[in-house]
C-alpha cells in the first residue's frame, strides 16, 4: 500500500505529539494518504507549524491543536474543535510521550507521576474523548504508541515501562469494548527509533542496543508510520487488540 493511493480520503485524524519524531512522520503519512490531520503538540509551536506547512504544501489539510494530553478538560476541548471544524473524527493516534529516566533508587515521585500522566493517562484522556463519537459513527481507528520497553522492561525506565505496558492492557480492554461498533484499537511497539527522544542517549548506550537488533540498524519514524498507516486503513478492519512490534526483530 503506497502513500499515493489516498486510501484515507474523506477521513479525519487526530495525532498527538505530532510536532516531531514519530508523530510528525505519522501525520505526514496520514495526510499523504488523504486524511485531514489535526496536529497536537505540547509547546513546540514552530515545529508543529512546519509540519502543517509541509502537509499543506503537498495539497493536504491540517490544523494545529496545541494542548497537554495529560489534562482531560484540555483534550475534550481539542476533540470538540476538530469535530466542530471537520464534522467527524475517524482516526486517533495516541503518540505523545516523554521520558524521565533514572534508576528506581534515584527516581523521584514527580518523575514517575509525570511519565504516567503523559504517557498513560494521556492515552485514557484522548481515547475517552473520542469514544462516544466513534461509537456513534459506527467506525474508527485508534492506535496507541507503546514500546518494546513495555514488553521487556528496561533499566532506568520503571516509569516509562509501567506506562507502556499499561497502554497494552488499556488497548486490549478498549478493543474488546468497541469491537462490535466497528472501532479497532491496536498498539504499536517501536524499538530504537531515530528521534529527539533517542538522540538524548549516549553513543555507547545506542551501540549496545544496536547489537541486540537483528536488523542491525535503528528504525526511522517512517518505519513506524508505515505500520500505523496499515492499521488505520480499511485493510486492517479485522485486526484489533493487537500489539505490532516495529523493532527490526529486537523482541521476538
Ligand atoms: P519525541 O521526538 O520526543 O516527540 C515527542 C512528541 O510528544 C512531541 O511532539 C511533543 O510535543 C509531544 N508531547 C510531549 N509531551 C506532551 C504532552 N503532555 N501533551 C502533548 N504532546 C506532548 O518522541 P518520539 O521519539 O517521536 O516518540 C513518540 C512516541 O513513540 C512516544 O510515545 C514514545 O514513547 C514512543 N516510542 C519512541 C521510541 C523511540 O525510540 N524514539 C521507541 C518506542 C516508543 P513538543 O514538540 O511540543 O514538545
Amino acid at each position: 500500500m503506497s502513500a499515493t493511493e489516498k486510501v484515507l480520503t474523506g477521513k479525519t485524524a487526530f495525532v498527538t505529539g505530532a510536532s516531531r519524531g514519530i508523530g510528525r512522520a505519522i501525520a505526514l503519512r496520514l495526510a499523504a494518504d488523504g486524511a485531514k490531520v489535526a496536529l497536537n503538540f505540547a509547546s513546540n509551536g514552530a515545529k508543529a507549524e512546519a509540519v502543517k506547512a509541509e502537509i499543506e504544501s503537498a495539497g493536504g489539510s491540517a490544523m494545529l491543536v496545541q494542548g497537554d494530553v495529560s489534562d482531560f478538560a484540555t483534550v475534550t476541548g481539542l476533540v470538540k474543535k476538530i469535530v466542530d471544524d471537520w464534522g467527524r473524527l475517524d482516526i486517533l493516534i495516541n503518540n505523545a510521550g516523554i521520558t524521565r529516566d533514572n534508576l528506581l533508587l534515584k527516581m523521584s515521585e514527580d518523575d514517575f507521576d509525570k511519565v504516567i500522566a503523559t504517557n498513560l493517562k494521556g492515552v485514557f484522556n484522548c481515547t475517552k474523548a473520542v469514544t462516544k463519537l466513534m461509537m456513534r459513527q459506527r467506525g474508527g481507528r485508534i492506535v496507541n504508541m507503546s514500546s518494546v520497553v513495555g514488553l521487556k522492561g528496561n533499566i532506568s525506565q520503571t516509569n516509562y515501562a509501567a506506562a507502556k505496558a499499561g497502554i497494552i492492557g488499556f488497548t486490549k480492554s478498549v478493543a474488546r469494548e468497541l469491537a462490535s461498533r466497528g472501532v479497532t484499537v491496536n498498539a504499536v511497539a517501536p524499538g530504537l527509533i531515530n528521534t529527539d527522544m533517542t538522540a538524548a542517549l549516549s553513543e555507547k548506550v545506542k551501540e549496545v542496543m544496536l547489537q541486540e537488533i537483528p536488523a542491525g540498524r535503528m528504525g526511522t519514524p517512517e518505519d513506524v508510520a508505515n505500520a500505523v498507516a496499515f492499521l488505520v486503513s480499511d485493510q486492517a478492519a479485522y485486526i484489533t487488540g493487537q500489539v505490532l512490534s516495529v523493532d527490526g526483530g529486537l523482541v521476538m
